[in-house]
């Protein structure tokens, strides 16, 4: 269809101005393309409204209980400190308001027209607004992101709330109980059992965070534990009972937990209800994702999805990657790709994880030979501080070209560490090169390009 025959309003409608929609819409516009942005709730979406800044603004709260005690060992001395949850509920509602003013400021100055209504499709080429009106465009991006899943199916699970909620409760609950054992599950009890509130983990696995490092899995349990969190792993909740203003909760097992709040914290699911994707015959996957292909195109050639909406890696800079790139594609003329492989991951616990590339399992699965180093070591902090925090730290070794193809970090800093290690792994770098790179001592960091020999070499005759 060229551009003189097509009756549009715009070139572009993006429905959903979270971190994919949003770059997508700026970067089309860079471009010359008209373009607009419909968004129901607040610009931004989950990372900056309530998921990644909210949460990371909390886990720094959250870790000065440490620094605290830590200061103590190093002469510090600090008269009883005192939580206040409303304070900080109130300046991370500042913040975030900030940022997402900034993300409006940045649509607007790149020319992009926000809608603030609920967008969903009348057509392949056509959008209807909940203001009743009706938008042409040449080409749509869905980029709604997602919400959590529906609950597991527990008698009184209608008490708990999802992470949505958790962040601006009205009080600190006393009591706690998280359910799952996932990014959000573990970050959470991380963050508020320093806040002092008991904290309690309930989940099916034996481990938490099912899918990382075994090795990791473990040192975040034990972490987890070393703060105060009791953690009920092939446990989870039988049912509920609300009595008064507390909730009985029996687990599988028989052990009882008595707590102010329940957080189910068990996925997160795309956010495709009624978006008329049937209706156009946008094809969608069992669990309501958008398909797409390489190119981010969808069953219907004139519509695209990016980000969480399309649940393959559902990860922020991710879904900013695919929505620069569809811009690029489409209103550029710059043919790109985004690279999926070695893309790094943080948990953000205390202490906290990074991750990239292949488990020991997987590769195990993938390699006949492997040569695996490891180290653990008490950070320096903790030599004054006397706290009994551990860093661990693991790579593996594809032993036959010496490429390393996994890297597994727990303790401070990992996130900022495993950020760094993404490039020369991307770039494919063998463990002669990191032996062969100086030290920078002493830091942390400095135990990866130092570890000689391997902790253990595995081998398929
Ligand atoms: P995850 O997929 O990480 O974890 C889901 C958890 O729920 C698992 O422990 C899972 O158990 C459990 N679960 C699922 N269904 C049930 C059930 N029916 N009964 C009991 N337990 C159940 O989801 P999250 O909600 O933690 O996070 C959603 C997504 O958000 C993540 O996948 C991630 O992409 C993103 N995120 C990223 C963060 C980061 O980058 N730091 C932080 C927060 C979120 P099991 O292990 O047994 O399957």
């Amino acid at each position: 269809m060229s551009d003189a025959s097509f009756n549009k309003d715009y070139d572009l409608f993006v429905i959903g101005a979270g971190s994919g929609g949003v770059r997508a819409a700026r970067i089309a516009a860079s471009y010359g393309a008209k373009v607009a942005i419909a968004e129901d709730y607040r610009v931004g979406g989950t990372c900056v409204i309530r998921g990644c800044v909210p949460k990371k603004l909390y886990v720094l709260a959250s870790r000065f209980h440490d620094e605290f005690e830590d200061a103590r060992g190093f002469g510090w001395h600090v008269a009883q400190p005192h939580f206040d949850w409303p304070t900080l509920v109130a300046a991370k509602e500042k913040e975030i308001t900030r940022l997402s003013g900034l993300y409006e400021q940045t649509l607007a100055n790149s020319g992009v027209t926000l809608i603030q209504a609920r967008a969903s499709l009348a057509g392949p080429n056509e959008i209807s607004l909940s203001t009743g009106q009706k938008i042409r465009a040449k080409y749509i991006l869905i980029a709604t992101g997602g919400g959590p899943v529906a609950a597991p199916n527990i008698p009184g699970i209608e008490h708990g709330l999802s992470s949505n909620e958790i962040f601006d409760l009205p009080q600190l609950p006393n009591r706690l109980l998280i359910i799952g054992s996932g990014y959000i599950a573990v970050e959470f009890a991380s963050v508020f059992t320093r806040f002092g509130v008991k904290t309690h983990l309930s989940f099916r696995a034996d481990q938490p965070l099912r899918g990382f490092d075994e090795a990791l899995r473990a040192y975040v349990a034990q972490g987890l534990e070393d703060a105060g969190v009791s953690l009920y792993a092939s446990q989870p909740p039988k049912r509920i009972d609300k009595r008064e203003h507390q909730f009985l909760v029996e687990l599988e097992g028989g052990k009882k937990l008595e707590v102010d709040c329940i957080l189910i914290a068990t996925g997160r699911k795309p956010a495709t209800q009624s978006l008329g994707l049937e209706a156009v015959g946008v094809k969608t996957r069992e669990s309501g994702a958008i398909i797409v292909d390489a190119q981010a195109q969808t069953s219907i050639p004139s519509i695209y999805a990016v980000g969480d909406v399309t649940d393959r890696i559902n990860l922020t800079p991710v879904a900013i990657r695919e929505g620069h790139a569809f811009a690029d594609r489409i209103f550029g003329g710059k043919p790109t790709r985004v690279n999926y492989d070695l893309v790094a991951s943080a948990v953000f616990t205390t202490p906290e994880i990074g991750a990239l590339g292949l488990t020991e399992l997987e590769a195990q699965d993938k390699f006949s030979n492997l040569d695996i180093y490891e180290t653990q070591f008490r950070p320096m902090r903790a030599t004054l501080s006397g706290r009994s925090e551990k860093v661990y730290m693991k790579l593996i070794v594809e032993a036959d070209r010496q490429r390393i193809i996994g890297a597994h970090i727990c303790g401070p800093e990992a996130g900022e560490m495993i950020q760094l290690l993404a490039i020369p792994l991307q770039m494919g770098a063998k463990k002669e090169d990191f032996d062969a790179t100086m030290a920078v001592h002493p830091t942390l960091a400095e135990e990866l390009v130092t570890m000689r020999q391997p902790a253990r070499r595995h081998r398929k005759i």
